[in-house]
């Protein structure tokens, strides 16, 4: 092959194809900062009550610019409620809370994920049992779910993983099979839809996160939805010192109602209406720059870009929306002939950082691997759940592993602020260091 100007890479004392500055996640405008001053004019930071108050504006639902932010927040995805909390942790946890999950009770969940998804079911005393994930998606696949189930079983927590919607036909199905509540965590998939319907909207509570990092952000927050009434009663009392009204308004359910202070401020909602405005702005300037990626990395066989959805389709076909927070590539080491970890350093020698693996699988973590969350390993010895003996061993969950150690890369630059001309730049630094390869100008053992 032919020896191009330029050629020279980076990890040699080449010049790198980039050296402007990658930008963190600025998605926060004028318009934020005039809604953030109007709800600190009204000087009332937060309109909270923990009690059905009749001494208004304060109020047990919050004040105005959350009410508002929830009513918003349901109509854009097509949920009867949304109830805003002050992070998507809290909202998982409020989630199994709500669902009356805790001892005894098995909770199905992706190890390939953030980690409250899992330790937010210990909260409760319940036990995370980890299901493998689809090698194209890196969400639970179906079928290990079904392998992971028993007569302790009570919920599975999906997780749609880089905005791509999970299986959720298959997942509902057996849900429906086993008689399990579903809690979908779409703190990476604002606005995804699976087979034409918001993901969130399909199972019993949809939990998302408007984290700095998130497609949308109020720095800190999350809001859950659900079509159930008592859910979401539930969640609201959870969020609000529960214990403080449940005698008041003659809520009998009152296991798991302990009460927790998960409150939004007026000021983060009045953020959040407009940045729930700017969504779908966002999400098609990330589709535009995930679209010409994938375009621009289809000739190398050794990289694999991720799939529109669950079915492993193109965008359109099936009513499958993906939004990717992130960029999850697939790397066969195999077909190029040099290790992930020399084409990682390759890369990020040009200016274009690319992460090797996502998060070890959560089972082996210390928590897990100890087995112990609480004191006296608290609730893994608790008695109701002595029948559980989930696999917390290394191989647990293979898939998840080959991703992890083997296979996954991820770009987290597909966001805007960049520009495609930006993400473009990935594409020419993986053309350059290929080139080196199959000239044999860069080798390294295949591990
Ligand atoms: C970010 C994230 C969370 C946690 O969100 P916070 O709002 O920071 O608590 C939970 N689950 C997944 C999949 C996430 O990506």
């Amino acid at each position: 092959m032919k020896t191009q100007a330029g050629d020279l890479l980076a990890v040699h004392g080449g010049t790198p194809v980039r050296t402007n500055p990658w930008q963190d996640n600025f998605t926060i405008g004028n318009e934020e900062k005039q809604a953030a001053l109007a709800a600190l004019d009204s000087g009332y930071l937060s309109l909270f009550e923990g009690s059905h108050t009749p001494d208004l504006p304060f109020s047990f639902w919050g004040g105005p610019w959350v009410q508002q932010f929830e009513r918003d927040w349901a109509s854009a995805y097509g949920a009867r409620y949304a109830v805003s909390v002050n992070s998507a942790t809290s909202g998982l946890m409020a989630a199994i809370g709500a669902l009356n999950l805790g001892y005894g009770d098995e909770i199905i969940v992706s190890p390939y994920t953030m980690s409250a998804c899992a330790s937010s079911a210990l909260v409760y005393g319940a036990i995370p049992v980890f299901a493998d994930v689809d090698r194209a998606t890196g969400s639970l696949d179906p079928a290990s779910i079904r392998a992971a189930i028993t007569p302790r079983t009570r919920a599975v927590l999906v997780v749609h993983q880089f905005g791509i919607p999970a299986d959720m036909d298959s997942i509902m199905e057996i849900a429906r099979t086993h008689d399990l509540k579903v809690i979908e965590d779409c703190a990476q998939a604002h606005g995804a839809k699976y087979r034409g319907t918001p993901v969130g909207t399909i199972g019993d509570v949809g939990v998302f996160s408007l984290n700095v990092n998130k497609t949308i952000q109020t720095g800190e927050g999350g809001v859950c939805v659900t079509n159930d009434e008592d859910v979401r009663y539930r969640l609201a009392l959870i969020r609000n010192h529960g214990e403080a009204v449940v005698e008041a308004a003659g809520y009998r359910q009152i296991e798991n109602i302990i009460g927790f202070n998960y409150r939004m401020t007026e000021v983060t909602a009045a953020i959040g209406i407009e940045q729930l405005k700017k969504l779908p702005g966002l999400n098609q300037t990330r589709l535009a720059h995930v679209a010409a990626l994938s375009d621009a990395l289809a000739r190398h066989s050794f990289l694999q870009a991720p799939p529109a959805c669950c079915h492993g389709m193109q965008a359109g076909n099936c009513g499958c929306l993906s939004t990717y927070y992130v960029y999850p590539l697939r790397f066969h080491s195999e077909r190029i002939g040099i290790s992930r970890a020399t084409f990682v350093d390759a890369l990020r020698a040009e200016g274009i950082p690319m992460a090797a693996g996502y998060v070890r699988p959560l089972y082996l973590q210390p928590i897990y691997q100890s087995r112990k969350a609480f004191k006296h390993g608290y609730p893994f010895t608790a008695p109701e759940n002595a029948e559980s003996r989930p696999n917390y061993e290394r191989g647990a969950c293979p898939v998840a592993e080959v991703l992890h150690y083997e296979q996954m890369l991820i770009n987290e630059h597909v966001r805007p602020p960049h520009t495609l001309e930006d993400v473009l730049d990935i594409a020419k630094a993986v053309d350059k260091v290929e080139r080196a390869v199959r000239a044999g100008r860069l080798a390294s053992a295949v591990s």
